[in-house]
């Protein structure tokens, strides 16, 4: 129906393009990393070659995470040993590729707010942004706490941002979400009554509304990320996730263009030097890159010159047509640049961020806390609707997912439902 007047395409060649279409090589990855440290609370994961067993044979994926630690580094350190598997667990097991795909969403907020609740049990301060990367042949998928950031540049020099930024003085809603939990949010207070500096919540005076730790700030700052998961053309692309060291200094198009045509680890190590260069080293300053490349194809992709006005801080994403393999190779060549948005979600609430009426809810074991994994017996877990007042008494058993007790708990003081620090103190001088 999509071929065009006068050219019609035998079905034998359409099933090719099917199936060669289908049968898309996975990227190459090239990767590298750079850092320059002030106080030594960045750390970085980089996993190229994990293993996936799952029904349709073994698969790998790679997984790239930064943790900028903040108050010391043990909420980063943690993370960085803990966080990865606890996503993991969350996946059901025996899933095709694509159903592991479609439940990664669900199972990183699960793993975020997992290790959050263990480290609650280690330690009270200290906490850490992270940005946690997962490519899956050209899926990738993004979960994000605080304020580094993940951005993409697609073969044809498209930047697209994959992070969200949880610093309060860029985002209102956070800022309305935290004073509704019973958080104070404000500038600091000098002797006079001046407010300077960014807005922090307090007290602890956190400029961040979201981290894994920062127990002693309150539970207001959740570990609940923003999730984003595209699909990169077969053309490949250049992803950059930086610490805000990186980002304070210079704007996406910057970093893009600073290190275009470099290797990965050359790219990382330009873009720390060109952040670092102006204002020096006033944060630990943390950058990795990497290079999806098409299989055949071993040195980095160098975008011709951008034109003015293309596609920088896109948010809208053009979705590829489902039809775009009944049109002729020529017509398929604007579509080249295309990234396939998949998924984006950034509500804290767990009530929507593990809603029932999720693709695959059925692969999700009935028994077991939707966050902690635990399991439990039948009637024993807590729905996460259940305090979900719009509609009182409609529940029904099977109106999962659900939560144990201890991870219900965890919700509640998430949602300012219950303060587990005593009595908070709160800034004597007051933010008005
Ligand atoms: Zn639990």
């Amino acid at each position: 129906m999509a071929a065009k007047a006068g050219r019609s395409v035998p079905l034998g060649v359409l099933l090719m393009k099917e199936q060669t279409s289908e049968k898309i090589e996975d990227p190459d990855i090239l990767y590298g990393q750079a850092n320059q440290s002030k106080k030594g609370e960045d750390f970085t994961l980089l996993k190229a070659e994990c293993q996936r067993v799952p029904g349709d044979g073994v698969t790998t994926f790679s997984v790239f995470a930064l943790f900028d630690g903040h108050n010391g580094s043990a909420a980063a350190i943690y993370s960085k040993e803990n966080l990865l598997n606890n996503i993991l667990n969350a996946i059901p097991s025996n899933l095709n590729r694509d159903e592991w795909l479609a439940a990664l969403p669900r199972a990183l907020v699960a793993g975020f707010i997992k290790t959050d609740k263990d480290f609650q049990t280690k330690a009270r301060s200290s906490g850490t942004t992270v940005t946690f990367v997962i490519i899956d042949g050209w899926v990738v998928t993004v979960a994000s706490v605080g304020d580094s950031r993940c951005i993409l540049e697609s073969a044809e020099g498209s930047i697209y941002c994959l992070s969200a930024d949880h610093r309060l003085d860029v985002n209102e809603e956070e800022v309305e979400r935290i004073t509704a939990s019973g958080g104070e949010v404000g500038r600091l207070n000098v002797v006079g009554g001046a407010e300077i500096g960014p807005l922090r919540v307090w007290p602890g005076g956190l400029c961040l509304s979201r981290s894994i730790g920062d127990m002693d700030v309150g539970e207001f700052i959740v570990p609940v990320p923003y999730v984003k998961q595209i699909k990169v053309s077969s053309t490949g692309g250049r992803l950059i996730i930086s610490s805000d060291g990186v980002w304070d200094a210079l704007t996406f198009e910057m970093v893009c263009n600073g290190c275009r045509g470099l290797s990965a680890d050359a790219a990382a190590s330009q873009i720390v030097k060109d952040a670092v260069h102006g204002k020096g080293l006033r944060d630990d300053t943390t950058c990795i890159v990497v290079d999806m490349l098409p299989p055949e194809k071993l040195t980095p992709t160098v975008p011709p010159p951008k034109k003015q006005g293309m596609g920088v801080f896109k948010n809208m994403f053009r979705r590829k047509s489902s039809e775009s393999s009944l049109h002729s190779d020529r017509d398929c060549l604007p579509e080249s640049d295309l990234v396939e948005e998949i998924f984006e979600e950034g509500s804290a609430s767990l009530a929507q961020r593990l809603e029932a009426d999720y693709p695959i809810r059925n692969m999700f074991k009935l028994f077991v806390c939707a966050v902690c994994q635990v399991e439990m017996k039948p009637g024993e877990g807590i729905s996460v609707h259940a305090d979900d007042s719009s509609e009182p008494g409609k529940l029904r058993p099977w109106d999962g997912p659900f939560l144990c007790q201890s991870c219900q708990e965890k919700k509640e003081a998430m949602e300012g439902k219950k303060t587990s620090t005593d009595s908070i103190s709160r800034k004597s001088s007051g933010s008005e």
